[in-house]
């Protein structure tokens, strides 16, 4: 007499339970300050895999993280499924190499896809006399927040120099969302940030006081985008930002998207899906986005091997072979 009810029952959590599953799977993506442009772009990818969300149950929120060091090293414990990171710093966390060779190597990054040009910014007071990297020797400089990308690359670029943080007269290690407060302050004569152009950060930085961009470009710049296949020169373009007039020269590296080989193959596939069938709503979110190129998306700068999920949609669409 129980039986059909039981049965009923039954049927009823299974329904139940696969409606849970389908509408429960949570990602998180890293990003880094809310002044950069990973926040937004975090964002940004969130509300297209969301818009989708009675198709294929997946809930994407975005995190506001220290950066790129962070991310990598969240998605590892597996705090995070996704995150957004620079380049140099996916390759050095699969290789095991830079700041990872005590963790080692993490084998189950993976990528998913590239993203904007990230050109390492210098900004300085126009009172204090900089105009070039090298004179940054004995002045009071912002290197970064430990966890962030360009606290990272700057490392590299001491080292590069054959400098250490003894050759400025001051460091701090504020976060990107602090700094410009703190130049405009006079606390210190210049900040660096490794971001994507236009940031709302090197915007505040530019307008809230007189500052002007520094160029990063000498011998050993040089040298390091040569022995380097994750560094390229780049260019900020005069007029893009108050006080500078001029096109600044730097290098710089590529904002990526990674995951995990942890994450669900079909997870990443609804990810890349949702980012490449809206590719030009996705461009128009956020203006240092506006010039992503597919191509270029599915190969730049990405050292890990692509996740199993964002091969299958590259693939199907035709992108990859
Ligand atoms: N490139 C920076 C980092 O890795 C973040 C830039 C941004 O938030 O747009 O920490």
């Amino acid at each position: 007499m129980n039986k059909p009810i039981l049965a009923g029952f039954a049927a009823a959590g299974m329904m139940l339970g696969s409606t849970a599953l389908a509408q429960d799977t949570f990602i998180s993506i890293g990003t880094g300050g809310v002044t950069g442009v990973y926040y937004p772009a975090g964002g940004a990818i969130c509300r297209l895999v969301n818009r989708d969300r009675a198709e294929h149950g997946i809930r994407c929120g975005v995190e506001s993280t220290g950066g790129s060091v962070f991310n990598v090293n969240a998605i590892r414990s597996g705090e995070l499924e996704f995150g957004v990171a620079q380049s140099d710093i996916q390759f050095h966390s699969f290789n095991g190499s830079q700041q990872f060779e005590e963790a080692g190597a993490f084998e189950g990054l993976r990528a998913i896809f590239s993203l904007h040009p990230e050109p390492f910014t210098v900004v300085a007071r126009a009172d204090s006399g900089i105009t070039s990297f090298e004179d940054l020797r004995g002045k009071r400089v912002n290197i970064g927040n430990p966890g962030s990308g360009q606290r990272a690359t700057m490392d590299v670029v001491l080292e590069a120099m054959g400098w250490t943080v003894d050759d400025f007269a001051q460091t701090s290690e504020l976060p990107p969302a602090e700094q410009s407060l703190a130049m405009c302050d006079n606390n210190v004569d210049a900040i660096v940030y490794t971001v994507g152009h236009p940031s709302g950060a090197i915007q505040e930085a530019t307008t809230a006081c007189d500052t002007v961009l520094v160029n990063v470009d000498n011998d050993a710049i040089r040298q390091l985008v040569e022995d380097r296949g994750y560094y390229r020169m780049a260019t900020i373009p005069g007029g893009m930002y108050r006080g500078t007039s001029d096109d600044i020269t730097t290098f710089g590296v590529g904002a990526t998207f990674v995951s995990s080989d942890a994450v669900s193959e079909e997870v990443a596939y609804q990810v890349t899906r949702a980012i490449f069938e809206n590719l030009d709503q996705f461009r128009a979110l956020h203006p240092a986005l506006a010039n992503l190129d597919a191509t270029e998306m599915v190969s730049d700068g990405l050292s890990a091997p692509l996740h199993p999920g964002a091969e299958r949609y590259f693939r199907e669409a035709g992108m990859i072979d």
